[in-house]
Formats: C-alpha cells, structure tokens, sequence
C-alpha cells in the first residue's frame, strides 16, 4: 500500500484493460513458443517470431505466471503496483523480441505492441510513460552503435511511433488520473453503498415492525413487518406524520392523549419506552397488540435526530395469558366455594358449644383447619390476581381523605399485631421532601393537612392490610410504624417494621407472582408470593408507585406514592358523588 500511495491513480477499468490485453499477448506468444516446439507444422514461425530463443518462451512463461498468481497476491499491495511489475515483465517480452527479430513480420509486431505499450504505460504517471519513450529512443542508439548515420529508417519509424504514442499517451491519460482523496471518496461510497443495501436487507428481514421517524415525526424508515401491522406500504409511508400511519390506541382500545403519544414523547423525555399498545391498519379493520419498544437517535455528540420504534406482535401471547387467567379465575372461584364449606365445617367441628372432641381429634382438625384457611387464602389470591391482570378488579373509587381513613384502619389492624406483642404506631409527618425516612422526627410537631387520594377504600385497605400483615409476620420483635406524608402533589403512605429485612438481591423480583424469598423464616412463615403483586397491581390501577426499601436483619419499609388530590378538588368531587347518589333510584336489595 505504501509505494501505491506515491503512484498515479486512475480508474480501476484501466489497470483491468491493461491486465487482460497482457495475458491475451503472453498467451499468444507462450502458446505460439508451444506449439513450435511440439507441433511440427508451427515450426516455420520459429524465426519470424524468435520461438528458438528459450529466453522469449521463458519470459512470456514468466509473464503469464506473474499476471495469472502473482499478480493478485500483488493486488493487497495496491493495483497501480501489481499492473506496473506486470507491464515491465511485458515489457521484456516486447523487447526481446524486437532485438531478436528486425525486420520480419513478428519483428514488426512486437514493435507495434511495444509502442502501444508505451502509450498505455502513461496511465502509470509522466515518469514511467517518458521512462518509456527513452528506453525506445536508447534501444534505437544503442542499435545503430551510437553512429546517429547508421540509424536505419524502420529505427527512425519505431522511434518516432514511440515518440507520437508517448505524446497521445500524455494527452489521454492527462486528465484521467484520480486524487488520493477521490479514490478513497470512491472506497467509501462503495463500502457505503453496500452497507446500506445490507441494513436495509436485514431491516426488511426482521419479522418485528421497525419505523424510524426524524425530529418532526416524519417517517424516514418502515419495514414490511411494519407496513403490514398498519395497512400502509413501505413507500406511502415514507415522509408521511408516524400519527397518521401508526394509530396507538392504549390496550384496552382507550384514546392516547397527545402528549403521551410514544413517538412525541420520546422525543421530549429522551428516554427509551416500553409499553404494550394496540395498533389499528389504515381501513381498521385489523389490530394487533404490540409491545412497542421506542429510543430516541441519539448522535454521539448527543443529539437527539429522531426516534427507532420496534413494534413486536404480542396479540398471540395475550390471548394464551387471557386463556390461563380465564382458567386460573373460573377454577378458583369454584374451588373457593367447596373449600369455605370446609372451613366452615371444620371450625363447628372445633368449637366447644357445637361438638364435642377429644384432644388428639382436635389437634388434627386445627391442623387441617389452618391448612384449609391458607387454601382458602390462596384461590382468592389467585382469583385477585387474576383479574388484576386483565384489569377486570372491581373498584369503585371515591375521594378518601388519608389521615382519617388510616386513623381507623390502624385501630382495626393493632390487634393483629398486639397477639404477637408488637407494638403499632401510627406517624402524620409534614414532610414537602417525602424523605420517609425522616417522618418520625416530623410527626412530632403535628399539624394534620388533609391527604386526598381517588381510589377504592376497599382496595387501599387490601393493600395496607397486606403489607401490614406481611410486616407482623416477618418480624418477631420491635413495632410496625405506618406513616403518612406527602407534598402538593403525591400523598405518601409507609409501612415499616424492624423485622428480619429482605435481601437486596430479592427485592427486584419481589413484586412478580409467587416470588418468595428463600429462607428458613418464609419456609416456616406460610404464603403465597401473591400478596405483593397484587398490591402493586392495585396501587398502579390508581397511578400510584409502590416500592421496598429493606435493610437485612433490620428491617423494611414500604412506600405507597399516591396522586394527591388538591382540597378543592376533593370537596367538588365529593359534592358531584353526594348529588348523584341523592339524584339516584333507590337500589334494590
Ligand atoms: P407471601 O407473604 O404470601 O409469601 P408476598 O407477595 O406478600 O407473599 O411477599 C413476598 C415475599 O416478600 C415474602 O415471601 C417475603 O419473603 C417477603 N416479604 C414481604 N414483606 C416482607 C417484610 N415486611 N419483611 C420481610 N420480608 C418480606
């Protein structure tokens, strides 16, 4: 590459010309030297041509050898190169022949290749073409012994050839020669061009739908898999407001209000979205549910240059998770019934004013009857969580004012708690950083503002109360503090306990279904890993964050971050539910 760097460039067709009509004229002379020797009725060639001469047929030989192998090992180094070791190995072909035989026929022949020769040899840059030129003029003076008398004229004719060639070979190649620069430009676009034919053919190729738009929500790129959720082509898409060719609706078919389009907003938030949508084609016929991965382009200075979407079918899916949740609620809700009676029967079997046991019977019937609560327990926490998953919870939420609601629930929840002698206690903090954990020392200047949340009372008390249970279960010793506090916006609710602490590689599975810590206290502690996610099911129906923060072997506290309702809007919504309830007919039953 190095001494390729320093040569005359120009196009790539040129050395390729070059190249074949060498072989073309090494094969002729080779095959010819060949057929001389191994087939009488050539030999009469031998003298026009100079075949007796081993060295024409070695060089010629030579020359093949090099233009067929070498010559392409030569090539990494550069093509100028490779072509230039070519022509002056041709060169010696040439002018061996033009020493060997003057005046005959092959004479003339070589002399007229070598002449065309040297004008071709201009695409090698001024030096090598008048390199040429003199080699022709000194063969000439060494010919006629440097006596300019004894030049002959068909010498003068050669060299003038040669001279007239080098001249138009000037004029030819003058304004052929390509820069560095242009042929490295030349390098780029090629490897461009076939990177992008090769992104494009895998961007077709992916069976997920990818669009690319540009910071004005225009649509730059779509694949087939993308045209086909949408019901566009891939080229009426193009250019067109992503608004218009991929129509979101959330999954439950409800409206995406502008602002919360993904597309815009990651452009405003810079921020990756994962989200499940619902995509309609053009003529809505057709939807499909997605799971719709979108990031922001972001250059790497920064910028942000538009967004990358995939968009990955799930409607498959949710209709096996629908299928599953439909047979874990029916089953459930029919197990639920036989397994009531049971306890029921049990628990008359087990009190004194009913029937009549003895001590050993007894133990037993307790065992199964506890067993028979946790059975109990478990069908309506999978019915629960069943219908959390395909938001068919009922709830009928209402404005709850926080301080009071917890005030009660407390009182109702202590008792649980004093059986197994820990102490409860309930913390109003005015605290505008929501820093929990600073709520204790605040609450002791008490001045109580009212928390609005809109949410179902009977699922905020499902909430607390399990992770009100969960904190007397996993704590054998200290007390339960459920504390209030919060900001202008966000009322924040916790629940701590000084309790056995969960570790820190548990807590980001601890919302997922069934996950339960493995350890010899939930070994013993029954459950069912149920709880939790049904808790953060039903904390984000209201738009609300759930979350753990746990120190091992000292405890850990639950946060519930709530929207909060601003007093007047509490008091016009409490109002607007007063007047309905009044303006509605008495129900029946
Ligand atoms: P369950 O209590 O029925 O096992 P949950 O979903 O309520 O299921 O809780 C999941 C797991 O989280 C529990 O098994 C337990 O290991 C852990 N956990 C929950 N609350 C606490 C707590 N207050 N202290 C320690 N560990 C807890």
């Amino acid at each position: 590459m190095v001494i390729d760097d320093f040569m005359f460039h120009v196009s790539k067709v040129w050395y390729r010309v070059y190249w074949a009509i060498m072989v073309a004229l090494n094969i002729a002379v080779a095959g010819a030297f060949l057929a001389v020797h191994y087939l009488p009725q050539y030999a009469y060639l031998a003298s026009k041509f100079d075949l007796n001469n081993v060295v024409t047929g070695a060089l010629a030989g030579i020359t093949l050898f090099y233009l067929l192998v070498v010559y392409w090992l030569v090539l990494r180094a550069g093509v100028a190169v490779a072509t230039l070791l070519g022509t002056m190995l041709n060169a010696l072909v040439l002018l061996n022949g033009v020493v060997n035989v003057e005046t005959t026929i092959g004479g003339y022949l070589y002399i007229s290749f070598w002449i065309i020769t040297t004008g071709l040899n201009g695409m090698f840059g001024l030096p090598v073409l008048l390199g040429s030129a003199l080699i022709s003029s000194i063969f000439v003076l060494l010919q006629s012994k440097f006596h300019l008398t004894a030049i002959t004229p068909e010498s003068l004719i050669f060299l003038a050839g040669s001279v007239a060639f080098t001249m138009l070979g000037y004029l030819f190649w003058k304004g052929r020669f390509i820069s560095r620069q242009e042929q490295e430009m030349g390098q780029l676009s090629t490897m461009l061009k076939t990177n992008q034919t090769q992104s494009a053919i895998l961007i077709q190729s992916i069976a997920d739908g990818v669009i690319v738009t540009n910071n004005d929500g225009q649509i730059t790129l779509m694949n087939r898999a993308a045209a086909n959720m949408t019901g566009w082509t891939t080229e009426e898409g193009m250019g067109v407001d992503v608004k218009l060719v991929v129509k979101l609706t959330k999954e439950d078919g409800s409206e995406i209000p502008d602002e919360e389009y993904p597309f815009t907003s990651v452009l405003v938030h810079k921020a990756f979205i994962n989200q499940s949508l619902q995509i309609s084609t053009r003529d809505n016929k057709k939807k499909v549910v997605v799971s719709l991965v979108i990031s922001p382009v972001v250059t790497s200075s920064g910028e942000v240059h538009g967004a990358v979407a995939v968009m990955r079918d799930i409607s498959e899916q949710r209709a096996a998770e629908r299928q599953s949740a439909d047979f874990i609620s029916t089953a459930s809700h029919e197990m639920r019934t036989p397994v009531a009676a049971i306890e029921g029967y049990l628990a008359l079997a087990l009190n004194d004013k009913v029937s009549t046991i003895d001590s050993r019977a007894r133990g037993f019937l307790e065992k199964a009857h506890s067993s028979t609560q946790h059975l109990g327990q478990l069908f309506q926490d999978l019915l629960t969580s069943a219908k959390a998953e395909d938001g068919r919870l009922t709830n009928h939420p209402g404005v709850v004012e926080m301080g009071e609601y917890l005030q009660q629930l407390v009182e109702d929840l202590r008792f649980s708690a004093s059986k197994k002698g820990l102490a409860v206690e309930f913390v109003v903090g005015v605290n505008q950083a929501i820093d929990a954990t600073k709520a204790d020392e605040t609450n002791r200047k008490v001045v109580k503002p009212l928390y609005y949340v809109y949410a179902d009372p009977d699922r905020i008390r499902e909430v607390i109360t399990n992770l009100f249970d969960n904190a007397c279960k996993y704590t054998d010793a200290g007390k339960i503090s459920i504390g209030l506090t919060g900001n202008n916006d966000v009322v924040q609710l916790y629940i701590r306990d000084t309790g056995a602490g969960i570790p820190v590689e548990d807590i980001p599975h601890l919302f997922q279904k069934f996950y339960r810590v493995d350890s010899s206290a939930t070994r013993t502690i029954g459950g069912t890993g149920l709880g939790l996610f049904i808790c953060r099911k039903i904390i984000e129906l209201y738009k609300g964050r759930l979350w753990v923060e746990s120190e091992l072997g000292k405890g850990s506290t639950f946060f519930i971050n709530l929207p909060r309702l601003d007093n007047q809007k509490a008091q016009e919504l409490q109002a607007a539910a007063a007047s309905t309830a009044a303006s509605a007919p008495p129900q029946a039953g």
